[in-house]
């Protein structure tokens, strides 16, 4: 074939969807469609300017980093740094292309056909996706619908004959924290092997993470991420707190190549720079409390507490409130409301001073507009 020849989409009649792994038929592209705002509170990104100290270090890091050698595959300079960082050993951490990819790995893994993977949505997306996508059976056992506490004689009852759970704390859209006594009785009373997602507790009270109890308990794993407090969502890096023999099995089944020179780069002086995001992880969390507050005071706002960087409101007519925001305002927030347990929901990232008034502002407005 030279670089002449040209197939023109559909000129031959071929039913090429018709021949996809019938698992996989429904899926479609993901696409937020995130239209460019002013002021973007749409995915959790950290959006505060980053401290001199820790911008200069990515960047030099970047500047240093040759492009025309292969990674290394198991990023063991990072996995140093990020062992350290949790008092655990190289042979605990996984590092993968974003916590999306070590989500993907785990359940392609541990998953599959007659292993069933239990969650308590609502919360992350992915989870139910990457089951989807590795056949791998999924139990919802559903959040209370008013305040989105997990009933935990459902889950360890559903828990009992699952090959995994994934459990989310700080959880996302809806705020939470998982109750250590909730993981506590997983742990002794099923045999599963339990994901604690901890993308966001960086933004959470001191005590939350349960990453200092994965050295005496074999079966627990810690999902981090560098996507939200560290500020980089677009460099894709995160990691898996675990017992080696988790940690051996996901260096096996891992694309060899998934994360890059410059995402190992970035994240290795994100990691030993961490340090000086301190100040931006505190004014975010005080920016959390004050965004909620004013959420709290407008009239038919509904929040719940959150320990993440995004407060969850319910509002009425919430999808229409999402789109003149985006329309009329140019702030763009998440609409869940269409989403199971989340009507009349969206989510609202924590940005800002500026922007948290920015989206205060445009709100109020909207809702006298409404009222
Ligand atoms: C953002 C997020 C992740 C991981 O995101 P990556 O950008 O792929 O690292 C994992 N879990 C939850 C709940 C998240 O919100």
């Amino acid at each position: 074939m030279g670089g002449e020849s040209r197939v023109a989409r559909g000129e031959k009649s071929l039913d090429l969807a018709g021949r996809v792994r019938p698992s996989l038929a429904s899926f479609e592209p993901y696409d937020p469609a995130f239209a460019p705002c002013r002021v973007n509170l749409s995915a959790n990104e950290n959006t505060h300017e980053m401290p001199a100290e820790y911008a200069g270090a990515l960047r030099a890091a970047l500047a240093a980093t040759p492009l025309n050698r292969y990674p290394d595959p198991m990023a063991n300079a990072l996995r140093d740094a990020l062992a350290e960082r949790h008092g655990v050993s190289r042979g605990n951490i996984v590092v993968g292309n974003g916590g999306d990819e070590v989500l993907f790995n785990l359940l392609m893994a541990f998953g599959g056909p007659g292993r069933t993977l239990v969650t308590c949505p609502p919360d992350f997306s992915e989870y139910a996706l990457f089951a989807q996508m590795t056949e791998t059976p999924h139990v919802a056992v559903p959040r209370d619908a008013e305040d989105f506490s997990v009933d935990a004689d459902a889950l360890v009852a559903a828990a009992s004959d699952a090959a995994l759970v994934i459990l989310t704390s700080p959880n996302n859209p809806t705020g939470d924290l998982l109750d250590h006594a909730v993981l506590r009785r997983l742990l002794d009373e099923t045999d599963a092997l339990v994901l604690v997602d901890e993308a966001y507790v960086e933004f959470a009270p001191e005590g939350t993470s349960v990453v200092g109890l994965v050295a005496a308990e074999p079966r627990l794993v810690v999902l981090r991420t560098l996507s939200k407090a560290f500020g980089l969502a677009g460099v894709r890096a995160g990691y898996l707190v675990a017992d080696p023999s988790v940690v051996d099995v996901l260096g096996a089944v891992r694309q060899i190549y998934s994360v890059d020179v410059l995402a190992q780069a970035a994240a290795l002086a994100a990691v030993t720079h961490r340090g000086a995001l301190a100040p931006v992880v505190a004014d975010v969390v005080s920016e959390r409390e004050r965004l909620s507050a004013g959420l709290s005071a407008l009239p038919g706002v509904r929040t719940w507490p959150s320990a993440g960087n995004f407060v969850l409101v319910r509002v009425a007519g919430a999808h229409r409130v999402w789109e003149r925001l985006r329309d009329e305002h140019s702030v763009l927030v998440r609409d869940f409301s269409s989403a199971p347990g989340l009507e009349g929901c969206l989510r609202i990232s924590v940005g800002t001073r500026e922007e948290n008034d920015v989206l205060l502002d445009a709100l109020a407005t909207l809702l006298r507009e409404e009222a």
